[in-house]
């Protein structure tokens, strides 16, 4: 038997449509209409939809600026074994959006958690996109400039699982360039734009031909990045400068002389005691 829902005490974490409003579940459209409290990223945003399932539980706002200050509101009212369910403006709260902080407060706080899952434009993107999907990272919005958005594309270049990014439509064609200079034109690209809408568009295969397309059509609406992973490289392909560079770009990126030769002895199958030593005998003392 299934339990019941909503439960006292117990934090909700509910996934809306990314666009399609046939998307919300009937499980996430029983809860919302009757949980004592909903939180969401934007009350106004959310109030069509709330409007539309009869949704009567308590709306407060629960975004990036006020998480400090609502945060102990909102365990508060899990203590009081109050119903909560949190919801962002679109798809799972939690993946780019507010959510996370909420769930790990309320774990170490001892409250249940629940999701009831729901769209992912990540996923969704993903899925569509035909990339291997076995292994793959989610890498979200790339810090907006500087050497923290340069040391996330380095990793980019040499990760050989599939990557889904998020971008805003106006930064769209910069993070474009800065992919191809990174990652070379013909590595593959999947460019998903208003998933489940109307004007729902696929955009392939490489870097350089989105980019192409892109520069050729404004690109407006929202976008999600399915970005091919680096080949691996065959060892014996590697000469040893070319081994030097891999690791020097991992400690460019941040990782200690050690934790690169780990990294890459595991990309290629090199010895790292090999791969430390070719790295210390570069190193003046
Ligand atoms: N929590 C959301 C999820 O589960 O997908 C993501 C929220 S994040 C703030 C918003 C970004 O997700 C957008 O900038 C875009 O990159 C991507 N996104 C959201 N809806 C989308 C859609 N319908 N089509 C393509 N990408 C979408």
């Amino acid at each position: 038997m299934q339990r019941q829902e909503p439960a006292p005490g117990t934090l909700y974490l509910v996934g809306t449509p990314i666009g399609h409003l046939g998307d919300l579940s009937s499980r996430a459209t029983a809860l919302l209409a009757s949980v004592d409290v909903i939180a969401c990223e934007d009350t106004r945003h959310s109030g069509q939809l709330l409007r539309k399932i009869g949704a009567v539980g308590r709306r407060l706002s629960f975004h990036q600026h006020n998480t400090c200050t609502r945060l102990p509101q909102l365990l508060q009212l899990l203590e009081q074994q109050q119903s909560l369910a949190v919801i962002s403006d679109a798809g799972l709260p939690g993946i780019s959006d507010p959510g996370e902080d909420l769930a790990a407060a309320a774990r170490q706080a001892g409250h249940e958690v629940i999701c009831i899952p729901g769209p992912c434009a990540a996923t969704t993107a993903l899925v569509c996109s035909g990339m291997p999907s076995a292994r793959f990272c989610f890498e979200g919005f790339l810090p907006a400039k500087g050497r923290e958005r340069r040391e996330r594309l380095q990793k980019l270049a040499l990760e050989t699982r599939t990557t889904i990014l998020y971008e805003a439509p106006h930064r769209l064609l910069s993070l474009l360039d800065d992919l191809q200079q990174h990652c070379g034109l013909d590595r593959p690209l999947h460019v998903a734009r208003e998933l489940t809408k109307r004007h729902e568009q696929h955009v392939g295969q490489t870097i350089s031909s989105v980019r192409n397309h892109f520069h050729h059509h404004r690109p407006q609406g929202e976008f999600t990045l399915v970005l091919g992973g680096a080949a691996p490289a065959m060892p014996s392909e590697l000469s040893d400068d070319d081994l030097l560079e891999r690791l020097q770009q991992c400690i460019n990126a941040g990782a200690s002389a050690s934790e690169a030769a780990r990294q890459l002895a595991h990309d290629t199958g090199r010895s790292r005691r090999a791969l430390y030593d070719l790295l210390h005998q570069q190193t003046p003392d």
